[in-house]
């Protein structure tokens, strides 16, 4: 039973079965099984020199680590078995052809086990382990997300931020610092305000989302995943959030060897939680000896730098005030009704 499995629907195939009939040699890691990359030579030139792919024995969703080869079972097949469609001079996957082949290999799922596997009941007090081969049944945000967001390609990519296309959810996933290994990912709707962890006692307060994106000359820390994209494109590499208006601890030491901490909370002049988040980091500040700046909101009215300009972000950076100025460096406007 694993977390993701019910976001995309099981095969109509059976996945090992097919791996064989295919000739593939593997080896079954929980949910997944793993080879030596079936495309690799093909798209590289050079053969998977250890088993770097692997395929979800349930869904059928399979990715390469190394080459980045992935999709889902049908296109597996028809790559593999070079089934090609060509319409008017456009060369696809026969998709239709690799159905036919693996209904004649005799690796069809009947209905009803496929009813019983979408409809099985999980035990939720169970704690499930996310892994990085899951990652593999996510695809690259689509362009209408990135254009909603102000978000480009780029800063997807420095970020390792996917897409799960069935509800619309943005995956964010989160590491450890130093070793990369990933904790686990969150989950959040474009379309809607859904917004879940996986695994539930995901641990985000022992990092930073981007902390591998982390720089020594300078830090952006910012409250939501997202924000680091938006700051990225504004020119500004190697943001990274506190995924929530709480600073752990943990996270504040891993900003101790950063020359200059630029910290753009949610707006503290609006924000109840972003101002309080901006006191905590002042209280951090003196604590840790962290060269605190707060990124200057100006009398702008919006949330956080995710609403923001390109030229609105740069301004907001690049006049940050110092955390020597006590609270007078976020804290403007109606002082006295935010100050107390
Ligand atoms: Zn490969």
């Amino acid at each position: 039973v694993i977390g993701v499995a019910f976001l995309t629907e099981p095969a109509l195939f059976n996945i090992e079965s097919a791996l064989q009939s295919l000739g593939i040699e593997y080896e079954v890691t929980g949910d997944n099984a793993r080879a030596i990359c079936p495309m690799h030579e093909a798209l590289t030139g050079k053969s998977d020199s250890h088993p770097s792919w692997f395929i979800h024995l349930e869904t059928g969703q399979h990715h390469c680590f190394s080459c980045g080869y992935r999709g889902g079972i049908l296109g597996l097949v028809a790559d593999i078995k070079n089934f090609k469609i060509d319409t008017w001079g456009v060369i696809d996957p026969d998709y239709e052809a690799a159905k036919r082949w693996l209904r004649s290999t005799g690796t069809e799922v009947p209905i009803e086990v496929l009813k019983n596997k979408l409809f099985k009941k999980t035990d939720a007090k169970e704690e499930v382990k996310v892994e990085e081969s899951h990652l593999a049944i996510f695809t690259d945000p689509p362009n209408w997300a990135l254009k909603q967001r102000n978000i480009s390609a780029r800063a997807v990519v420095a970020y390792g931020v996917l897409w799960e296309n069935k509800h619309d959810n943005w995956i964010l996933p989160l590491r450890k610092p130093y070793i990369g290994k990933l904790l686990g990912y969150q989950m959040k709707g474009q379309r809607s305000r859904f917004f879940r962890n996986y695994p539930a006692g995901l641990k985000k307060s022992s990092t930073l989302f981007g902390v591998h994106e982390l720089r020594e000359d300078y830090a952006i820390v910012v409250e939501s995943p997202l924000d680091c994209l938006r700051i990225y494109d504004s020119g500004f590499p190697g943001a990274v959030a506190t995924c929530g208006a709480l600073v752990s601890e943990e996270q504040v030491k891993l900003l101790r060897s950063v020359e200059k901490v630029i910290v753009a909370f949610d707006n503290p002049n609006i924000d109840a939680a972003g101002k309080k988040a901006c006191d905590e980091m002042l209280a951090y500040s003196l604590r840790y000896d962290l060269n605190v700046y707060y990124f200057n909101y100006g009398t702008s009215d919006k949330k956080d730098p995710g609403d923001m300009t390109d030229e609105e972000i740069r301004w907001g950076i690049e006049n940050a005030k110092s955390v020597i100025q006590g609270k007078a460096a976020y804290v403007y406007g109606n002082v006295k009704a935010l100050s107390n």
